[in-house]
């Protein structure tokens, strides 16, 4: 084994080797891939190897694409087969709900290229006879499903990287890691040490192990997962080979393997393995069998598939594999370890891994990841995934596997966890709450107790009326929000602010004041949206998206001066409220001392105040569109406030409101967010925010690129829609039509009750989105006549939030 290399990848499961193959590619080749025992000797082996290209994040779903494309340039490079089976697959809805799921999925598949197809039952059952048509409604066909040898897979990528210049050292474990100060990396193994400039943890069942080398809590954890396969079956003789099925009522999968099936479950009593450490001495291992926790989804499988009844079970594999708590991979850099990555969580390898190992490569040699992974990022975790967090989360996520997650519909596991100071407040007026970062939040306010409840559905749920209501008392009257859940980041020292103008695209505001503040990066891509407010000139309050606080923490810590400024994370040490509407103000005015007019205090200001006899940093902004007023203070002060609040709101007819009424209220102000309209796929110009970035500043990250986008034009742009809707709106990944075709996709949508109008925010290309008309809007898989907006659906001028 060599003594020094560039990166060292640890773990030669499907993802290590992935990792190692795109390195090479990507042009490094002093890479050395560490296995512990022989490659595959982890969830890899025993795995089924199913592959398939559909994913809940488009952004997943196109490196799914990727990787399933990458199996002929591996083969043809390494000369290894990895035994793939294009077989086409088929999604099959047994409920209306999941025929509307499967309608939603071929929509969304339409606009990344898929070529899915919606189909009766005969269809279905013409296509894979051994259904049984009575418990099906529907199915979706995707031609491009089908199964790999997982071992073949694995060698074709380790040798592709031998050949690229790679070195593979088996039967050696890592079994330390230790920092020097420069960056690099002692991995010490148990045949000695190699000094690594890079580490990569592909430790896949161990990777929880590896992390804790270096005090690293990952939050991912095994789960035993069972296939069986059947005996040889009569009814596959002299046939072409059985598609791939999913069969969501039964929570199966099924596929031929060889002369019979492959029937496997996402049971709902999942049992995790290894909950807190990962025995090093289990290798080629498999777990014993438990047919009788899979029992009810076998019997529903029989009963489905008739002919397996009585094919007999020939084989049954237990194995375990690693999950994290949404399911998806945790991919990246991790803040505060330098030139330390991660390529773990990966439960679905051979539709994965090679997007994986791309995206992770580009990172590395690139700086970049070269595409929008924020849904694998392992920055989008912070420190709330403690053990028993992940165990709960991961358990709920695998028995859900294949159930539908409605757009209004707020899973349960592992809540409340975190709570704010007014939980049991708002609870008392029957909030619904929401988590985000494992954080309680109102989303709307019930009339009863017995009411404070969602009905999940992909139409208009039982919450419409009254987040309309809310809505309403904020246009007429006011509001009351609570937005703790929002990042913040106290940015100080004398140079803070000669370096946040680095940092941000737009001016840093004058003392007092507050500016929008989009973050790119240097091809000049979003990657963050802040609102800056200048509390002092050594001192800068920044407000962003809760759930990016790690991965913009990663990025600032990468663009840090030595000296003469600090930045400290401190979501949760100041908590907030805010209030919107036309009496926000005079409801305000008669708490603080300050004069509030105007003139005294306009839109955007922001100062220190005594609310009653609470300290704030009061700034004049709300995503309402309305007046309005946001209200920072340290958590011990949240409950006075919102009692002073709540007690002088009475007169001034006071309503709590929640997330939903908010969401409602910026799309009709054609307000972006992040994750959703902002995402680093897409430029500030085609986002339009092109107004929040100065180019008359000498330097900002991505200035060159954004210029050129603004020259340009850009190649997309944001439109507001209002849609021709009936009982349904736009949630968002919906394609939207023009002149009968495809042509951009919805990031928002709903109700927007002060418009009295259903509404989506999406892309489109430049080409198009001037086009006075022709667009439609597919929901449920029906096109909606959809009217391109010039202007904001409500208070276009804006003069409603700058009275
Ligand atoms: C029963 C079953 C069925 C499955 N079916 C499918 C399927 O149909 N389709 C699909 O896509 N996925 C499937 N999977 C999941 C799939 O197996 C995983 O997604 C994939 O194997 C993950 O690969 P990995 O490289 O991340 O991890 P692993 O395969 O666990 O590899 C990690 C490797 O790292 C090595 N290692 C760990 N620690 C060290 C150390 N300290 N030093 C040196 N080496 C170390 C281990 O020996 C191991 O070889 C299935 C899994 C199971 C269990």
């Amino acid at each position: 084994m060599k003594s020094h290399a560039q990166a060292v990848v640890i773990g030669g499961g499907v993802v290590g080797a992935s990792v190692l193959y795109h390195l090479t590619k990507a042009g490094w080749k002093d890479v050395l891939l560490i296995e512990r025992a022989e490659l595959t000797s982890g969830s890899t082996w025993h795995a089924a190897g199913g592959m398939h290209t559909v994913n809940g994040d488009p952004n997943v779903a196109k490196l799914q694409q990727y990787t399933i494309n990458l199996y002929a340039e591996i083969e043809r490079i390494s000369g290894q087969s990895c035994g793939v089976h294009i077989t086409g697959g088929i999604m099959l809805a047994g409920t209306r709900e999941r025929l509307d799921w499967l309608k939603m999925a071929k929509a969304r598949g339409r606009y990344l290229g898929m070529d899915l197809e919606l189909i009766s039952v005969d269809e279905a059952a013409k296509r894979f006879p051994l259904l049984d048509k009575r418990h099906f409604k529907g199915a979706l066909y995707d031609p491009i499903e089908g199964h790999v040898d997982p071992y073949g897979v694995t060698h074709a990528y380790a040798k592709s990287a031998q050949i690229g210049g790679a070195e593979i050292a088996r039967h050696t474990r890592v079994t330390g890691l230790t920092a020097r100060a420069d960056g690099s990396w002692d991995v010490i193994t148990d045949h000695g040490t190699v000094h690594a400039e890079h580490v990569v943890n592909a430790a896949g069942l161990w990777a929880r192990e590896v992390g804790r080398m270096v005090g690293l809590e990952l939050p991912i954890l095994a789960m035993e997962h069972q296939y069986l396969i059947t005996g040889d079956m009569p009814e596959l003789v002299g046939k072409p080979e059985q598609l791939h099925a999913i069969d969501f009522e039964g929570e199966i999968y099924i596929r031929q393997e060889r002369g019979g099936m492959l029937m496997g479950t996402y049971e709902k009593a999942g049992v995790p393995w290894s909950p807190r450490t990962t025995p090093w001495d289990f290798g080629q291992d498999l777990l014993p069998n438990d047919l009788e926790r899979i029992a009810p989804s076998l019997e529903v499988g029989f009963a489905h598939f008739p002919a397996l009844a009585g094919a007999g079970i020939k084989k049954v594999v237990n194995g375990p594999f690693t999950f994290a708590p949404d399911g998806n991979p945790l991919v990246g850099p991790v803040r505060g370890l330098r030139n330390f990555w991660v390529a773990c969580g990966v439960m679905a390898g051979f539709s994965q891994g090679g997007g994986v190992g791309l995206t992770l490569a580009n990172w590395m040699v690139e700086g970049d990841p070269g595409a929008d992974v924020w849904g694998m990022d392992v920055a989008r975790y912070g420190d709330w995934t403690t053990l028993a967090y992940t165990n709960a989360k991961v358990r709920e996520n695998y028995s859900r596997r294949f159930s539908i997650r409605f757009p209004n519909e707020e899973l349960t596991a592992a809540r409340p966890l975190r709570t704010t100071p007014i939980y049991e407040k708002l609870n008392e007026r029957h909030a619904v709450f929401g988590d985000y970062c494992a954080l309680e939040h109102p989303l709307w306010f019930a009339p009863s107790a017995a009411e404070a409840v969602d009905q999940v559905s992909f139409r208009r749920s039982n919450s419409h009326p009254h987040v309309g209501s809310e809505c309403l008392a904020v246009r007429d009257g006011v509001g009351l929000l609570e937005i703790s859940n929002y990042g913040k980041f106290d940015v100080r020292g004398p140079a803070a602010a000669e370096w946040l103008s680095r940092i941000m695209a737009n001016r840093v505001p004058a003392v007092g004041r507050i500016a929008l503040g989009p973050m790119l990066n240097e091809r000049g891509k979003l990657i963050g949206d802040f609102t800056m407010c200048r509390v002092a000139e050594d001192r800068i309050f920044l407000i962003g998206t809760y759930a990016a606080e790690l991965y913009y923490l990663r990025w600032f810590d990468r663009h840090l001066p030595p000296a003469g400024v600090t930045v400290r994370p401190c979501a949760m040490e100041y908590v907030g409220l805010s209030v919107a509407g036309p009496n926000s103000r005079a409801l305000l005015q008669s708490l603080v001392a300050d004069d509030l007019s105007s003139a005294a205090f306009p839109f955007l200001s922001f100062r220190r105040m005594e609310v009653g006899m609470v300290p704030a940093l009061v700034g004049r902004v709300s995503f309402t569109g309305e007046l309005g007023y946001e209200m920072w203070v340290t958590t011990d002060y949240q409950r006075a406030l919102f009692d002073a609040l709540s007690a002088t709101g009475r007169e001034f007819g006071l309503r709590p409101f929640g997330g939903r009424a908010l969401n409602s209220m910026r799309l009709e102000k054609s307000f972006g967010t992040w994750a959703r309209e902002y995402r680093p796929i897409y430029g500030p110009y085609e986002a339009g925010l092109g107004r929040f970035v100065d180019l008359k500043k000498a330097d900002f990250i991505g200035r060159a690129a954004a210029a050129e986008e603004r020259a340009g034009g850009g190649a997309l742009r944001l439109v507001s829609f209002e849609i021709d809707a009936s009982d349904a709106d736009a949630l968002g990944d919906e394609p939207i039509w023009h002149d009968d075709r495809a042509v951009g996709w919805v990031t928002s949508g709903g109700y927007g009750h002060r418009a009295g109008a259903s509404l989506a925010l999406g892309y489109v290309p430049s080409s198009v989105a001037d086009a006075p008309d022709g667009f439609e809007i597919e929901i449920i898989g029906e096109r909606r006549r959809a009217k391109r907006l010039n202007a904001p659906a409500y208070d276009p001028t804006g003069a409603r939030m700058r009275s």
